[in-house]
């Protein structure tokens, strides 16, 4: 019989991803799955089968690894790798499998045309372009090359194309993400005129909700998937106020005990009790990926209600103050992300305390065992 071990716990609500991925639909066509880093931690597999179910038809994973990892667990649907081939083996390995790479410059564009040529292949790909990101993707000044290089190699051929929103979440650059977009649309125009049609995407979950004028044929959701507003802090927040967070993060209370006055707790003594406290002691470090960055910082949720993070995170074990939560003891659920009531702690409280974005949250937490409903 298998032994389930699980004082820490990650659980993910594929209903609530179907939920989130509806919301995506009802805003935008054509939405591809952004399910890279293991789907941000929630599970690559898991919530690719969730996505399928609700007519999910193409997945955007982040490797060509993770491209192969997930065609073999028999996903039958259109893979997007979006980091394309770094090597011969990836090119072979995205030939057999039927995955269609990102595919970004000409040192790996010559790459897969003389991989092809060489074993007789002929491979889908996504053209990947520069519009403001400046991190991967012909820029518009390599057009003319690019389509000669198409031209004169027909076993690669594209089927889409797509760039890369820089400032789509932030409603001080709106400016910006109609610059990107208009350089995308010269960009497919160009390629048209070219006698190449393909897909194009350029809108992310805030392109999706926010931006209309970036829909084009296809978008890629990621962070909206999971439950995390990608608007959140901004003026347009309520356009992700209906999304559902999948991910709650939980483990058990390994000891309640008396703090005095005057007595300092965990490593550093860099908190000192001013007054007589109740403390839990929850099993949750910095080994399970609960930043120490949190130390004093942050806050769980016991029993519906908010247990602030006293002294520093140590590498398995927290103290809290739950001197003012009634009935708090031995066992009891501690919830690092999620649980229930007022003290629920959501993605956006977990990582402002923790200095960072819900994306890192998710995928820190999300590298432990997880649990499915
Ligand atoms: N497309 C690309 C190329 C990405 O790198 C990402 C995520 O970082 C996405 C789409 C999805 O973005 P978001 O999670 O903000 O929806």
């Amino acid at each position: 019989m298998a032994i389930r071990y699980n004082t820490f716990e990650v659980g993910v609500d594929l209903r609530a991803i179907r939920h989130n991925y509806r919301i995506l639909c009802e805003k935008g066509s054509n939405v591809y799955g952004v399910i890279k880093a293991d789907a941000y931690g929630h599970g690559m597999i898991e919530v690719a089968r969730a996505l399928e179910s609700e007519g999910a038809d193409t997945f955007a994973v982040g490797t060509v690894g993770e491209a192969v990892q997930l065609r073999r667990s028999g996903c039958e649907k259109r893979i997007i790798s979006l980091l394309g081939p770094l090597n011969e083996a990836d090119c072979l390995a995205l030939a057999e499998d039927s995955i269609i790479p990102f595919v970004g410059c000409f040192d790996q564009l010559n790459m897969l045309v003389s991989v092809a040529e060489k074993h007789q292949l002929e491979i889908e790909i996504s053209l990947k372009f520069e519009t403001g990101m400046s991190r991967l993707g012909f820029s518009i000044d390599e057009l003319a090359e690019l389509i000669k290089t198409l031209k004169a190699g027909p076993q690669i051929r594209p089927v889409m194309a797509s760039s890369h929103l820089a400032t789509s979440d932030d409603p001080a650059y709106e400016g910006y993400v109609d610059k990107q977009a208009e350089k995308f649309m010269f960009i497919l125009n160009t390629l048209e005129s070219a006698g190449f049609k393909v897909e194009a995407s350029l809108a992310n979950s805030a392109g999706i909700l926010k931006h209309d004028n970036v829909h084009f044929t296809a978008q890629r959701g990621g962070i909206a998937l999971y439950g995390a507003n990608p608007l959140s802090g901004t003026s347009w927040e309520d356009l992700g106020s209906r999304l559902k967070p999948a991910m709650q993060v939980r483990t058990k209370i390994a000891a309640v005990r008396e703090l005095k006055k005057g007595q300092s707790i965990s490593y550093g003594c860099t908190y000192t009790a001013q007054k007589d406290m109740k403390v839990a002691i929850v099993c949750a470090g910095y080994a399970d990926g609960y930043s120490r960055g949190l130390s004093s910082k942050g806050a769980v949720c016991i029993n519906g209600r908010r247990a602030l993070i006293v002294g520093r995170v140590c590498m398995q074990l927290t103290a809290v103050d739950v001197s003012s939560i009634p009935d708090v003891k031995f066992g009891d659920t501690a919830y690092l992300l999620g649980g229930e009531g007022e003290g629920a702690i959501s993605p956006d409280d977990l990582a402002s305390w923790w200095g960072t974005i819900t994306y890192e949250v998710f995928c820190l937490l999300g590298l432990n065992p997880k649990s499915y409903v």
